[in-house]
């Protein structure tokens, strides 16, 4: 079962990942709560008041640079990882996540140069951390901040802003709820002057998560001690003050080592005689220990919303992880896979367009009721069956030699020429549908949430799906107009047999030509005005007839040849074409936009470390 101490390990843990994934305080990243949810230890002082220095005692290792003046120019997020016994001991940066540092010197010199690489060899700050994790037996797992120490006045090579900078930085970590503060104060200063208690008075009036630690008491004036104060006199806060030996200058340059220096602060305590009788609450190891166990106090009360943002974080990844997408697999054939599957569900989308779960079908049923009657209403059919016309056409075909019954040849060539007429909106129809269908294609790609990720794909549907409909189109076309042609290459017997009856009908009076063979005077009846209209008149009510027959077949052709082909197999030679390719052009079809398959491997890197930090959280709140 886990233990307390694994959960401020898992608290650790998530910090780290947090923080390797940016998710570390303030700043706009959206992911920065459970970081901030999550408590972690500041240190907080004037210049020189000793927080390096009293870092590094918890710590139990030299690794911070230390000196007068101000040393610690960027904040320090240093987390503390408890290892197994007898495990090595190493030390790594954020900044350089493949380089494991064993030799603490270098682990200064590093943060050293990592400050100058930011703020130049001056005596600037910057707010932009160094993240630098320790992982040793010897440690408790702590997440603490080293911050630089406040200020009073700008020096020579600082702007006059430094003073208000610092404290602007400071307090930014501090105000925070979950910020634990280390309030530090050398003792060999007022500790009314103390620029760390003034600073934590105004974040946390209350003092409940201000820890007093008391710097330099080997430094007081021979004579005073600061009783007062570490036994709560001075000033009262709701945790015990704790005074601290560190090391003094000539020790560092001395080279006094850590476990020595431990043991001259444990000796300090014990033999002195103003502090003998609290020497069991004093020094950098029961400090540590303190702020361990305020520490596991803190998350214990916090599992509740901690879990709460865990959950609430879990559903935020996962949503975005369904609008961006699951991670594409690796081998050929799931690639092909993935690539079908979205075929498929772009079809499943342009099919919903055309059978009228989603709009733009109804476009194409447009194209038949109105644009393609529109079109064979105003066909010139008036100027081509014009008396003059119908007089020029019948006599031309009749040659040197009048007709003697009906102009048979006239017929045949009036309607055949009127006919030719009928191509044009005939092709017509096929070009609207495939705008329609192109139009189709572009839209339901568009809205194929799955294909978004994949511009490549998405091109390539696209071009193939277009390619497709235009040979729909062309046999549609061919279709059409064979039709037509159908239509004027054979009139009917029944046409010629009707044609004398129906004057008879519409005649009515017995003088006109209806029946050529029966009139007086044949010759003028033949070519009287009369004639030639009724001429027009039969000629333009066989095209009236066909006009009726071509708009019920055109659409039959263009949804047979375009619509219904574009339904079943608009991708089939796409699907051939796929077959044939390899693994390499499979990923080239998936490849992403890089941005996005970045933010997806966060977001997965994410999810991971939520739902491992759910499990623990859930696993450690059971046990008591
Ligand atoms: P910071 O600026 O607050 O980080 O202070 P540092 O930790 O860098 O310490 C400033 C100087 O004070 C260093 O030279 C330390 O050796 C010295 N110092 C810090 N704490 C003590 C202490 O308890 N006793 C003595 N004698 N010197 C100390
Ligand atoms: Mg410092």
């Amino acid at each position: 079962m886990a233990t307390m101490e694994s959960l401020i390990g898992l608290v650790n843990r998530i910090q780290k990942a947090c923080t390797v994934l940016g998710d570390y305080g303030g700043g706009d990243n959206t992911f920065s709560s459970l970081w901030e949810a999550l408590p972690s230890v500041a240190v907080v002082g004037g210049q020189s008041s000793g927080k390096s220095s009293v870092l590094e005692s918890i710590v139990g290792r030299d690794f911070l640079p230390r000196g007068s003046g101000i040393v610690t120019r960027r904040p320090l997020v240093l987390q503390l990882h408890k290892t197994e016994d007898g495990s090595q001991e190493y030390a790594e940066f954020l900044h350089l996540p493949k380089r494991r540092f064993s030799d603490f010197a270098v682990v200064r010199k590093e943060i050293q140069d990592e400050t100058d690489r930011i703020t130049g060899k001056s005596k600037q700050i910057s707010p932009v951390p160094i993240h630098l994790s320790i992982y040793s037996p010897y440690v408790v797992n702590l997440t603490l901040i080293d911050l630089p120490g406040l200020t009073k006045v700008a020096v020579e090579g600082q702007p006059e802003s430094i003073v208000q900078d610092i404290e602007t930085m400071v307090r930014a970590y501090v105000e925070k709820p979950n910020c634990i503060i280390l309030a530090i104060s050398p003792a060999n200063q007022d500790i009314a002057t103390s620029d760390a208690i003034k600073l934590a008075r105004e974040v946390d009036p209350s003092g409940e998560r201000t820890f007093g630690v008391l710097t330099k008491l080997d430094l007081m004036d021979k004579g005073t001690n600061a009783l007062d104060v570490l036994e709560g006199r001075s000033y009262r806060l709701q945790h015990p003050w704790v005074g601290i030996v560190n090391r003094s200058q000539a020790d560092i340059n001395k080279n006094v080592d850590m476990i020595v220096a431990r043991r001259k602060e444990r000796e300090y305590f014990a033999t002195s005689p103003d502090y003998g009788h609290l020497s069991n609450k004093m020094g950098s190891e029961y400090l540590a220990k303190l702020l361990s166990k305020h520490l596991e106090s803190a998350i214990r009360a916090r599992i509740p919303s901690i879990t709460s943002l865990i959950n609430k974080t879990i559903d935020e990844l996962e949503s975005e992880m369904e609008h961006l997408g699951r991670p594409i697999a690796v081998d050929a054939g799931a690639k092909l896979y993935t690539i079908l599957e979205l075929c498929r569900a772009f079809d499943k989308v342009f099919k919903e367009h055309l059978d009228g779960g989603r709009p733009g079908g109804d476009r194409i049923y447009g194209v038949f009721d109105n644009q393609l009657p529109a079109a064979l209403r105003k066909l010139p059919f008036d100027r081509h069956l014009s008396l003059q016309n119908v007089k020029r056409v019948v006599s031309e075909a009749d040659g040197y030699q009048p007709h003697l019954i009906a102009p048979e040849q006239g017929y045949r060539r009036l309607i055949e020429s009127a006919l030719n007429y009928f191509r044009g909106p005939a092709e017509a129809s096929a070009d609207a549908v495939h705008f329609v269908l192109k139009e189709l294609v572009r839209k339901s790609i568009a809205e194929t949430q799955e294909l978004r990720r994949f511009p490549s794909l998405q091109a390539e549907l696209a071009a193939a799906a277009n390619e497709a409909l235009e040979r729909f189109r062309e046999d549609s076309k061919k279709t059409v107009l064979r039709l037509v042609d159908m239509e004027s290459s054979y009139l009917t017997v029944d046409f010629f047999r009707r044609l004398p009856q129906e004057m008879d009908n519409k005649g009515g009076n017995p003088a006109t030509p209806a029946n050529p063979a029966n009139s007086a005077n044949p010759a003028i009846d033949r070519y009287s005005e009369m004639h030639f209209r009724r001429i027009g008149s039969n000629v333009s009510s066989y095209v009236g007839m066909v006009s009726e027959t071509l708009r019920n077949t055109i659409p039959k052709a263009v949804v047979h040849c375009q619509v219904k082909e574009a339904k079943h197999s608009l991708l089939n030679y796409f699907y051939t074409q796929i077959g044939k390719k390899e693994g390499k052009q499979f990923s080239q079809l998936l490849d992403e936009d890089p941005a996005l398959m970045e933010r997806r491997l966060q977001c997965v890197k994410r999810l991971e470390l939520y739902k491992a930090a759910r499990d623990e959280v859930d696993s450690v709140s059971w046990a008591r």
